[in-house]
């Protein structure tokens, strides 16, 4: 077995033989290195101590000190270089208590997740693969190093990496490791929000997103995120549907670009119908204002999981907006347009386009036939650089001002009613025209808006 490391990966090595002490190329990067996978990055273990690291390199920086990892800087990229270690017993479920240092590499591999995770490779010694990850490799199963039920009491998270492996590499969970999740999930609650959504976020933006089905068969999803369970136990009476709102929700991920927005629009655009759904007499169901309570409920687990405010607004934007239909003319289409905002119109077709193939044939053609009619539209509306947005209006508050009015909320009024004028008739977007129109406005008690 022969590894291409890249050539500063192989000069870290090589000092650090040198000078005497082993050093391999670890976990992840072998892994997808043997897969045929872009690794990540490369991670480094070694016999060198913390500060035997740091007397050998020129430029380096203290990540972890007291976990032994000293990054490497290296022609403007940073390497990861840990000292062999042993995670001592865990305090709860989280940390170890403490973290011991040894001078065998073997007793660093155990301590690794997962046997495709626990292989090393230098060039002077080949692949280092106790635990046989070459094996699992081959039957394309995900398998704990010893112990599954140990291993994930140490650290629960591992059964969330559990998952989001099997969704990256297409493998499969190995029975007795399968089975200690379904019994442990229940230690995820005391995991950090930060490392939940790290996993939660390569889980959902790998191939097979749909993945998340067996987190909920195993209970994952009932302690990390209830609100889908709600949704695979949520039945829609309604022709543009087959299954449950959970299942059309993973045939929506699949269906749409692996984009982190986008895969997360996917996940909460109806996970507000369980709470909404009424039937009507004749049996069919209504999920009326889902879109608005899946908004609520996106909200609450983003911020639960400590999403920054950008990704947060981005998807709220589409999750709203997910069900707007424009009539297929021009004027509908801005409309459209100001309320969702420029930047996100076209992902929110994507949105559209992953939803429609995720539901019943009905209408399908339809649908798509419609979608396919608004992107053109939107399209015509850009070329012909109508106004969209009050940035783009012809007149400016201080326009206003300089025309006689006064300072003021009045003048929001004012601009808003311009700008609904020239959603309306594009050609109105002079300023000779909105400040004509502005002071019939004003002189004007009726239009109620002053
Ligand atoms: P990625 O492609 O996401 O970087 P990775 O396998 O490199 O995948 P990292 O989280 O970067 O995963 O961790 C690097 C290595 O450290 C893993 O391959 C594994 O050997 C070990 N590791 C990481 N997290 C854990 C954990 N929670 N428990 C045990 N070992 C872990
Ligand atoms: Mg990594």
């Amino acid at each position: 077995m022969q590894i291409s490391m890249p050539e500063n990966v192989r000069k870290i090595i090589e000092k650090l033989e040198e000078a005497g002490f082993e050093a391999y190329a670890v976990g992840g990067c072998i892994r997808d290195s043997i897969l045929g996978r872009q690794p990540n990055d490369w991670d480094i273990t070694t016999s060198a101590r913390p500060l035997e690291i740091k007397a050998l390199f020129r430029r380096t920086v203290d990540t972890g000190l007291q976990h032994g990892t000293v990054t490497v800087l290296l022609g403007g990229e940073g390497y990861e270089v840990t000292t062999y270690r042993i995670d001592g017993e865990y305090e709860d479920g989280r940390h170890p208590k403490e973290v011991v240092f040894t001078s065998n590499l073997t007793e660093d591999l155990r301590r690794r997740d997962f046997t495709i995770n626990a292989m090393a490779y230098s060039e002077r010694d080949g692949l280092v693969d106790v635990f046989d990850g070459m094996g699992d490799i081959g039957k394309g199963v995900i398998r704990c190093v010893g112990n599954a039920e140990e291993r994930f009491t140490e650290d629960a998270l591992r059964m969330l990496r559990a998952v989001r492996f099997s969704a990256q590499l297409g493998f499969s969970i190995e029975e007795s490791t399968r089975e200690a999740i379904a019994k442990l999930a229940g230690n995820l609650s005391k995991i950090s929000a930060e490392r939940i959504q790290a996993e939660m976020t390569k889980l959902l933006m790998s191939p097979h997103p749909e993945e998340l089905r067996t987190a909920y068969e195993t209970g994952i999803t009932a302690v990390i995120l209830p609100e889908f369970d709600r949704m695979m136990g949520t039945e829609q009476h309604t022709p543009h549907h087959f299954c449950t709102v959970g299942e059309h929700t993973l045939w929506a991920l699949i269906n749409v670009r692996a984009d982190k927005v986008l895969r997360l629009a996917m996940l909460f655009h109806d996970m507000g119908k369980p709470a909404v759904r009424a039937a009507d007499e004749k049996g069919q169901d209504h999920f009326i204002g889902h879109p608005e309570e899946s908004v609520r409920v996106a909200n609450e687990v983003l911020h639960r999981w400590k999403f920054d405010n950008d990704t947060i607004n981005k998807v709220k934007c589409l999750v709203r907006f997910h069900d707007l239909r424009p009539a297929l003319t021009p004027r509908s289409v801005r409309r459209m347009a100001h309320k969702v905002g420029g930047a996100m119109m076209p992902l929110l077709f994507e949105v559209q386009r992953a939803d429609i193939l995720a539901q019943s044939g009905c209408r399908r053609e339809e649908k798509l036939h419609s979608l396919e009619m608004v992107g053109r539209i939107y399209e015509e509306v850009l070329e012909k650089g109508q106004c969209l947005s009050m940035k783009e209006l012809a007149v400016s508050g201080k326009d206003l001002i300089a025309d006689g009015m006064e300072p003021g909320k009045e003048i929001g009024c004012v601009l808003e009613a311009l700008l609904n004028d020239v959603l309306e008739e594009p050609e109105h977007n002079t300023k000779e025209y909105l400040l004509t129109y502005s002071r019939e406005l004003r002189n004007s008690p009726a239009t109620n808006i002053i």
